[in-house]
């Protein structure tokens, strides 16, 4: 019921429309009374009665009627369509707003295809649903009603004669739509398999070109593809048995009306026109009962698209701003005290203590899965501690408005996403207004901007899917620029420059050292290069902070970190001294 309520608020604001189209539904249902009506008369006045003279007029009217129903027909299917796409427009954009909405764990639990196919499939029910099922579903309704009103006024023992074999044809397609539907979810299933795998293939073509594993995908492919062929089949199979049986039904009624109505007319309990005008109402009985066993069906696939629609729309993200939450952009003093945080049971961090004031920079290392991007995912409120806290200027994170947080602080990811789109409209992503200039400069700080003027189009170079055509190095150059040209006070660099050569990173460091001077930046970094200038470098082990101080006062230490240093360099009195 709630689904219908749903559909019905999408609806506001074409409900006059969505009526005045019933309204037409329903003219053009007595329309359709008009010419078997006519028939009987020119069998009973014309032919019988030798009126000759009224003949055309009866044709006239049979042909004005069918040319009228057919402009309203498309009148209200024209306003059907007009309805549902808008009841699917504003659908799609509640979900696609709420998509914004919802919060890193969320997408962690939940597969792309899923969400998908709440955009496309599901939303496509709801639009046959509202565009079509509704009005079928009233426009046989009054069908039946309209005719047997007609057929009981003509002669009553001939319709209860017809009624009592009609009902056989509903029986049998709601028996069909009931045995039917779990074939049909089950080519729904299959079809959502066929499309994980095209989708994982195309968006992993690299690998499986590189791992030459093309056999093994179109094996993967045939496999689904199979399947899919496979449910088709049975579902057909289905239908295949009850057509014919009420494609029979059906014609038994013609039988029984030639054989009922014959004796009826030799007895002369109705006239021969009455006759014609019962048979030609036969396709008003069967046509209802044929299409109830198939809206029944699209009903309940409605119901079952509309409810998962309904299930992500009243998803709740479990981090967002509170009521009166600090609008105020930080400055950008950041504390962690006493944090704890888990994905799940398992704690990833554990007791992290630390501040770090504007202009100092903090550079997390540690071992790979130690929880360094975990931690500084924390800052953004990307996920909530689950206990201490983490303050900014003061104030705990979650006593700031969530946006203006964001907007004050620039990431650089270690997993770049970039968008098919321009390279200035990548790096201008955080700050569109910005003049081109400042794209420029930040480029030129991300040490991309020589790179980037080589490309024949320059800025307007449109970067393919996931920026492919871009090396790693370049590509993460691109994202530390895009971090750059926003104005915050805070910056986090999560491996950003692991990828580029070690001269163009010392180069890229000089520059950062230049522009983070008034803020508060986090790096994380696997090299010792990428680290040493900071003023306060945290060892991250398995969650915990093990060792903390400055990159001499580490080496000192003698431990984690002067053992990493000496991985990497071996000569510690050479790099020590540097
Ligand atoms: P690092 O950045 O040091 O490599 P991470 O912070 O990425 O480490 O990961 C720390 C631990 O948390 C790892 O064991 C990793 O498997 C786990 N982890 C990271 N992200 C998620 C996530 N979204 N859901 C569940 N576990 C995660």
């Amino acid at each position: 019921m709630k689904e219908f309520k749903w559909v019905w608020s999408l609806m506001r604001k074409y409900r006059l429309i969505f009526f005045t189209a019933l309204g037409l539904v329903f003219a053009v249902n007595l329309l359709n009374m008009i010419n078997p009506y006519v028939q009987g008369m020119i069998v009973d006045r014309v032919i019988v009665d030798g009126q000759i003279g009224i003949l055309l007029t009866l044709v006239l009217i049979m042909v004005g009627n069918t040319i009228l129903r057919a402009v309203l027909r498309y009148i209200y299917l024209y306003m059907f369509e007009h309805v549902s796409q808008n009841v699917v427009f504003n659908a799609r954009r509640d979900v696609f707003r709420k998509i914004q909405e919802l919060d890193f764990d969320f997408f962690d639990r939940t597969k792309t295809g899923d969400i998908m196919a709440r955009m496309t499939g599901d939303l496509e029910a709801v639009r046959h649903f509202t565009a079509y099922v509704m009005y079928s579903l009233f426009m046989h309704t009054v069908t039946l009603i309209l005719v047997l009103v007609i057929l009981f006024t003509i002669n009553t023992t001939f319709t209860l004669i017809l009624l009592a074999i009609t009902p056989i044809t509903g029986i049998l397609a709601v028996k069909l739509s009931s045995v039917v539907k779990p074939a049909f979810s089950a080519i729904r299933e299959q079809f959502s398999k066929l499309n994980s795998v095209v989708q994982e293939n195309i968006s992993g073509n690299r690998v499986v070109k590189a791992f030459a594993q093309e056999e093994y995908e179109i094996y993967k492919f045939s496999r689904e593809n199979a399947g899919f062929r496979d449910c088709n089949i049975r579902a057909a199979k289905i239908w295949e048995k009850y057509l014919p049986v009420m494609d029979a039904v059906a014609g038994l009624l013609s039988v029984i009306i030639i054989l009922a109505g014959g004796i009826l007319v030799i007895t002369e309990n109705i006239t021969l026109g009455e006759l014609v005008t019962f048979s030609s109402f036969l396709w008003a009985l069967n046509n209802p009962m044929r299409m109830i066993g198939w809206l029944i069906n699209d009903t309940q696939r409605f119901a079952t698209s509309a409810e998962k629609v309904m299930m992500l729309l009243s998803r709740e993200p479990k981090i967002k701003s509170r009521e009166g939450a600090i609008t105020r952009k930080p400055e950008g003093r950041v504390e962690f005290r006493n944090v704890y945080f888990g994905y799940g049971k398992k704690p990833v961090l554990e007791d992290i203590n630390f501040c770090a004031y504007p202009g100092q920079t903090v550079a997390v290392v540690g071992p790979t899965g130690s929880g360094k991007s975990t931690l500084i995912s924390l800052i953004s409120r990307f996920y909530d501690c689950s206990r201490g806290t983490v303050l900014i200027d003061g104030k705990n994170v979650k006593d700031y408005d969530l946006k203006a947080l964001r907007e004050s602080i620039a990431v650089a990811m270690q997993d770049i996403f970039l968008f098919s789109e321009t390279i200035e409209g990548n790096i201008a992503y955080g700050a569109p207004d910005v003049p081109v200039e400042k794209v420029c400069w930040a480029a030129e700080m991300a040490g991309a901007h020589g790179f980037i003027t080589e490309f024949p189009e320059g800025y307007d170079t449109i970067i393919g899917e996931r920026g492919v055509g871009l090396s790693g190095g370049q590509k993460q150059r691109i994202a530390l620029a895009r971090a750059l040209v926003k104005q915050s006070s805070i910056i986090i660099l999560d491996d950003t420059t692991s990828s580029v050569d070690i001269e163009t990173e010392h180069r890229i460091q000089q520059n950062l050292r230049e522009f983070c001077k008034d803020k508060t930046t986090f790096i994380i970094a696997h090299r010792i290069s990428s680290v040493k200038h900071a003023d306060l470098i945290l060892v991250l082990e398995e969650g915990r902070i093990v060792e903390r101080g400055t990159h001499s006062e580490l080496l000192a230490l003698k431990g984690r970190y002067y053992n990493t240093f000496v991985n990497q360099y071996g000569d510690f009195d050479k790099m020590g001294s540097d």
